[in-house]
């Protein structure tokens, strides 16, 4: 049975919808790369990087047969650079089975896909029956219903998936799944709620008790990493510039940087040039701010000029006309944007 919570949310979706590529149609392929982009990015952001894809890789196939640099290339700017290798990933086992899977246990074990991303692409692109889970709905349902148990923990998440089930529209999964995520998004709102205008206002709980602000809960505080990062761009009179990809299992791995030093406290020009006593050291940037989701990273950017190629340094010499084809992370493409 509908309950009366669905209806009203759908006819508000039917009236109100946001006109976007990947609501126009079903192919499970353009519906699952909008929801990788869309994962960590704002939708006004992630459009025109669905678009970019969509137009550089028409089907999954050709997504599979591109290099990881290209991809990650593509991706540069969007952050959480995981995304862009899990679905670089994901392309080519999908490549490899023939088709989108087509049942939700397989779409969950493709890389990079939770809980959340499979519900939506198994209902938006196969009309499944399995409700979303993410931020927007969860605030919706603490909100109208009350709900104070905090949405981050075990009980909390138990309770808000017995509830998110309990609610969907088993007929119509497609169809209430998008309409609660855009309510979400566009009327009950994480702050300035559009409590006046809203068509649940009646019988919302948290309105009805005065706690609409101090809805959902949440139990844990993230805390905030501060790093100092001291980057060289090493250079010689021909152009030629030295570059590095970075590897292990921190931010930005698979992605290109110039030679980093990372420190406890930012490191002067004097400690660099005695470290490294050759060519010609200056101060290009001085503690620019970068911020990341949970971490601040404070950074000096130098200069080395060096009269030629210096085979004892690692990395890759590489011409600067030719930075533009390796993909940096958006602190280093911001940096080189202010001029050399
Ligand atoms: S009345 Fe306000 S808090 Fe309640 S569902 Fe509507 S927008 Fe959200």
């Amino acid at each position: 049975m509908t309950t009366d919570f669905a209806v009203k949310i759908e006819q508000w979706y039917k009236q109100h919808k946001r006109a976007l590529p990947w609501r126009e149609t079903s192919d499970p392929y353009c519906i699952w790369l909008s929801e990788i982009i869309l994962q960590q990015t704002r939708v006004e952001q992630g459009r025109a990087y669905y678009e970019r894809f969509v137009d550089t890789f028409p089907t999954v196939r050709e997504l599979a047969a591109a290099s990881e640099e290209t991809v990650l290339l593509l991706w540069q700017g969007l952050g959480y650079y995981s995304r862009a290798r899990n679905l670089h990933k994901a392309a080519r086992q999908i490549a490899a089975l023939g088709a989108f899977p087509s049942d939700y246990a397989a779409i969950l074990s493709l890389p990079g896909v939770g809980t959340y991303t499979a519900a939506a692409i198994a209902s938006f692109a196969f009309g499944l029956p399995y409700a979303v889970l993410d931020g927007n709905v969860f605030r919706v349902l603490s909100r109208y219903f009350k709900v104070e148990t905090p949405i981050d923990s075990t009980e909390g998440k138990k309770e808000f998936k017995a509830l998110a089930e309990e609610l969907l529209d088993k007929k119509h999964p497609s169809l209430y799944n998008q309409a609660i995520m855009d309510f979400g998004a566009v009327v009950c709102k994480p702050s300035g709620p559009e409590c006046v205008l809203c068509p649940l206002c009646g019988s919302c709980m948290a309105y009805a008790h005065n706690r609409v602000q101090q809805l959902p809960v949440k139990a844990k505080k993230m805390k905030q990493k501060t790093r100092c990062l001291s980057y060289v761009y090493v250079s010689t009179p021909k152009e030629e510039v030295l570059i590095k990809k970075r590897a292990g299992n921190d931010i930005w791995k698979g992605l290109y940087e110039f030679p980093l030093v990372e420190s406890d406290e930012g490191l002067s020009l004097s400690s660099l040039q005695q470290r490294f006593p050759v060519g010609k050291w200056s101060l290009l940037e001085h503690g620019f701010v970068h911020q990341l989701t949970h971490q601040r990273l404070l950074v000096n950017f130098y200069r080395l000029e060096l009269p030629k190629k210096d085979s004892s340094l690692q990395g890759v010499w590489v011409k600067k006309s030719e930075l533009q084809n390796y993909a940096f992370p958006q602190l280093l493409v911001k940096l080189l944007s202010r001029g050399l």
